[in-house]
């Protein structure tokens, strides 16, 4: 099975609904740790992608992902909107002239995206950043594809890993970003940033899944 441009389209389409159902969400978690502003820097950025996708679902994956990355940069701003940014620009460049992905160039597709977080955001595993997971669904991707397993069953596994990881940021004490300057009042709280990546993969898995 191979994931379809048209399926590239939905998932932001999808990206963009759910960071506005969860806005709040975000947002509330954003202010037990930071400065309250998650949700609402997502929800402005993919509502941004929204009005830009129509002039440019007709081109390959590269372009499609190339602009919306350029887009979140543009309009999300604070510490995240770099990093998602970063994320897509670099998720376009072995998508580029491409109308479709197989699992391996799925895969290089969203772990050149992670490498470009951790190069620009530079968090390592434990800061209590959205690399928990980013780096906990690279990890499980990889198993997937040396199990060859399924596109549906490698993003299944990926959700499900990133919804670990997610829990695990909880009693992590963050080390990065706004949150690090609470130091130990950073404890016991989910990351706003991981839950937005691990919201991505399920609209990601929802794209593909049965
Ligand atoms: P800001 O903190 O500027 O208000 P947001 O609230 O939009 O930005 O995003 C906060 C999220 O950004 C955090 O929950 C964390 O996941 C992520 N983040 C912050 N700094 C880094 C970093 N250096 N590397 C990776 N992720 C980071
Ligand atoms: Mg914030
Ligand atoms: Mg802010």
């Amino acid at each position: 099975m191979e994931l379809t441009k048209q399926q590239i389209v939905s998932w932001l389409e999808r990206c963009a609904v759910m960071f506005a159902e969860q806005r709040d969400f975000l947002t509330q978690l954003d202010s037990d740790i930071g400065d309250g502003d998650h949700g609402l820097n997502m929800n402005r950025g993919f509502n941004k992608v929204m009005e830009k996708l129509p002039s440019v679902a007709d081109k390959d994956i590269g372009f499609i992902l190339k602009t919306t990355g350029m887009t979140l940069l543009a309009s999300i701003g604070g510490a995240s909107g770099p990093l998602f940014g970063t994320f897509f620009i670099r998720a376009a460049q072995s998508t580029d002239a491409k109308q479709s992905l197989n699992i391996d160039e799925v895969h290089q597709m969203l772990s050149d995206g992670i490498k470009g977080i951790e190069m620009r955001g530079k968090a390592e595993p434990g800061d209590k950043t959205m690399c928990d997971v980013w780096l906990a669904v690279e990890d499980e991707l990889s198993q997937a594809r040396q199990q060859q397993l399924s596109l549906p069953q490698a993003l299944e596994n990926c959700v499900e890993r990133a919804n670990r990881a997610l829990n695990d940021t909880i009693l992590m004490q963050a080390k990065k970003g706004r949150a690090s300057y609470l130091g130990e009042r950073s404890i016991g709280h989910q990351d706003p940033g991981a839950t937005s990546a691990k919201i991505m993969m399920e609209a990601l898995y929802q794209q593909v899944g049965r």
